[in-house]
């Protein structure tokens, strides 16, 4: 039986042993902190042991240490309009438009109508869209690996994209290899609460009297170096910057980072999925001439599936080989730091407004504005 308590510090919410539990025995349960965990029936449940054994943090690490060198590539899809678009060089889109074109489904990451993030199917190129862009939030997986099970036993292609703990997660409860899966992870440095970015959105939709309809934390029209937020509004309005900032600096802080997060298993080149995907800063010294203005994937090609990947894709985009040493970065490291504040931060998201805790923590209001602006002022004279 699984017990939330004593692993509390180690589940990804990735719902592995929730989706593989036969009796029903298992639910996910939102903790304080707004993330989700399984809790276990004890009346329901029969102790077979299932749940343990398909949970990726308890099982030994599978992944095969001579596959810790990947083949490095920089990529950017040749449509302007899908780079503009992606968080990267858009490396998600031409994986996901070939296997949409073989009659398969795309599972991946987008904003339901209510703002929430989660996981969902896409058999249409035009779908896709709304999965483009990263979410800076732990999304819900809701039960999409038994769905993707029942394809996969259909004999459909299946694209499985999400954080390296899904993709394990996905792994584990399948238990088997299956020859019409493909999966991507993304290079993540953490997720962040799903309750604190609700509240960012009802608190940006209270000071904008307006309803919000779509948020990108990257807003790429000033260029992929100068990202901006932008909040796109149901009544046709946008705004890029004021209060779109709030829930950038609050991933920033990292403050409300999922506690598994800190202490990461994936922050390395040894991968769960058949591709990884991010961006590739430092394109500049390392291939000047590969550069683009709206953005540069960087890939990692992490098993023979994931090479014929990348080889069927080719005709969509541009690829660069590139080394370990070129793309390396702190998420294929080590994890971030736990900040020391973040038991106070939580206490007092438990206690403050929201407007006060951002105040607070996130140099936000009047007269964080007025010090950030005297300070400069100072410091020119
Ligand atoms: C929380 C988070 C942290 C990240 N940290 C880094 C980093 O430190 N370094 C780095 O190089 N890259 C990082 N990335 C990845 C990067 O931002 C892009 O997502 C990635 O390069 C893919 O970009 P793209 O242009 O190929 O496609 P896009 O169309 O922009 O990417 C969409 C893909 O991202 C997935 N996705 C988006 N949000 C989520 C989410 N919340 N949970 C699961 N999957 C999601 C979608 O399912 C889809 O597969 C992070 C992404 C996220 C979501």
């Amino acid at each position: 039986m699984i017990d939330v308590w004593e692993h509390k510090e180690d589940c990804t919410g990735c719902t592995a042993c929730q989706q593989a539990c036969a009796h029903g025995a298992i639910t996910m349960q939102r903790d304080a902190e707004g993330f989700l965990y399984p809790v276990t029936d004890a009346d329901a449940c029969t102790n077979c042991g299932l749940c343990e054994h398909v949970c990726p943090m308890l099982r030994a690490d599978e992944r095969p240490a001579d596959e810790s060198a990947p083949k490095v590539f920089a990529l950017r899809h040749k449509d302007d309009a899908v780079l503009g678009e992606s968080a990267s060089g858009g490396a998600f889109t031409a994986i996901a438009e070939y296997v949409i074109k073989q009659g398969g489904v795309v599972v991946g990451c987008r904003h339901d109508k209510d703002m929430n993030v989660e996981h969902a199917f896409a058999d249409t190129v035009e779908a896709l869209r709304f999965m483009r862009g990263s979410k800076y939030v732990q999304s819900s997986l809701g039960d999409c690996f038994h769905t993707v099970r029942k394809q996969l036993q259909a004999g459909r292609l299946v694209l499985f994209t999400g954080t390296p703990c899904q993709v394990a997660g996905l792994n584990a409860f399948l238990h088997r290899p299956y020859p019409t899966l493909l999966t991507c992870d993304i290079l993540c440095h953490g997720v962040a609460s799903p309750a604190l970015f609700s509240s960012f959105i009802r608190y940006a939709e209270r000071v904008t009297h307006r309803q919000v309809a779509d948020y990108r934390v990257r807003d790429k029209s000033l260029g992929w170096g100068h990202t901006l937020p932008r909040m796109d509004f149901q009544d046709g309005s946008h705004i890029k910057g004021g209060v779109a900032w709030l829930w950038a600096k609050a991933y920033g802080s990292t403050l409300a980072h999922r506690p598994v997060c800190y202490h990461c298993r994936f922050t390395s080149f040894r991968r769960p999925a058949d591709l990884s995907i991010g961006d590739f800063w430092g394109i500049e010294k390392h291939h000047p001439h590969f550069i683009h203005p709206k953005g540069v994937s960087l890939v990692l090609v992490n098993s023979a599936k994931g090479q014929a990947l990348l080889e069927a894709i080719r005709g969509a985009v541009l690829v660069q080989e590139s080394t370990m040493e070129a793309c390396v970065q702190q998420c294929l490291q080590q994890p971030v730091p736990r900040p020391v504040q973040r038991d106070k931060f939580w206490h007092d998201v438990q206690t403050l407004s929201f407007h006060r805790l951002c105040v607070s923590y996130f140099e936000w209001g009047f007269w964080n504005r007025f010090r950030k602006k005297l300070k400069s002022i100072v410091k020119r004279i």
